[in-house]
């Protein structure tokens, strides 16, 4: 997508999103600030990635994932000077300053350190951000929040950038993402593609691809398997959608109990998927899988 295509379903998501009513103005400001900054961002960027700890075909066709999380080059000093300015965000909207002041206070203090929070992050170690939990349990997401998507610019270039070189064709069978190995956090439906005939998959109404929580690569998945335990007995599967939500419907797994919400936007006209806006847009579908007791495995980055 150009980057003004991209700007202009920005801009259609967010009114989409005010549209529904029931986000609070506040969430929605962060949503379009943290965009914007990460765009910003991502107009400057360029990674390189060291091809020697790209994993070889054969591991990668077993299961391996392309590049190990903690291995994603991140421009440390570009990704604090974004951390910063996404604490300056979140200081100004009422409801999070209280905690932001916190943060900064901490980072003032010597207490935190973005460098090394991008290293925990990046390493699934947990100790730091159980750590802020414990000390600010109104506003637990928020660090967490603000490494992720201080990051997330050079993550998601890096994902692009391997996917590039390594084109994935064919339907990805296992239970994390081919490049980064972290679990999908949504998916969809691609667009049928009549003028390509590559089979019985595309008329059947698109193929299913999943995106990445960590490096946001989308890959292609199998229609009838959950992606987390990879059970492939249609018994144990099933979907459903909630009324108010078109576009959206939610996969359960009955084995492992997880969920994954996909969107259909092919009947749609005009509804770009953009998955973190996607996946706060379609919050309705989170809440109905939990009452039934499924659970996500990857959280919405925006929970805070
Ligand atoms: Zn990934
Ligand atoms: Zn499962």
């Amino acid at each position: 997508m150009e980057e003004s295509q991209k700007k202009d379903a920005l801009g259609r998501k967010l009114a989409a999103l005010d549209k529904k009513g029931w986000f609070p103005p506040e969430l929605l400001a962060l949503v379009e600030a943290v965009c914007r900054l990460q765009e910003e961002t991502r107009a400057s960027l360029t990674v390189s990635v060291d091809p020697a700890q790209v994993r070889g075909d054969l591991e990668h066709r077993q299961g391996a994932p392309l590049l190990p999380r903690e291995a994603f080059p991140v421009d440390v000093q570009g990704a604090e000077k974004l951390f910063l300015s996404l604490l300056d965000v979140t200081e100004s909207l009422p409801q999070l300053r209280t905690p932001s002041q916190l943060v900064r206070d901490r980072l003032v203090r010597g207490e935190i350190e973005p460098a090394a929070l991008f290293r925990a992050y990046a390493a699934e170690d947990e100790a730091p951000f159980a750590a802020w939990e414990a000390l600010a349990p109104d506003a637990p997401k928020l660090l967490p929040f603000l490494v992720y998507n201080a990051m997330e610019p050079w993550l998601e270039a890096t994902g692009a950038a391997l996917l590039a070189q390594r084109p994935q064709l064919d339907v990805w069978p296992y239970g994390h993402c081919p490049v980064c190995g972290s679990p999908a956090f949504i998916g969809h439906l691609s667009a049928p593609e009549p003028s390509r005939n590559e089979g019985r998959d595309i008329n059947k109404g698109g193929k299913r691809l999943h995106v990445c929580s960590y490096c946001r690569a989308d890959f292609r998945a199998k229609r009838l398997q959950c992606p987390f335990c990879l059970e492939e007995d249609q018994k144990k599967l099933d979907y459903f959608t909630v009324d108010s939500e078109t576009g959206y419907q939610v996969h359960v797994c009955r084995t492992c109990k997880s969920y994954i919400k996909i969107a259909d936007f092919r009947e749609l006209f005009g509804r770009t998927f953009m998955p973190a806006l996607d996946d706060l847009e379609s919050l309705a579908l989170d809440m109905a899988a939990q009452k039934e007791g499924f659970h996500r495995l990857a959280p919405s980055e925006w929970g805070l």
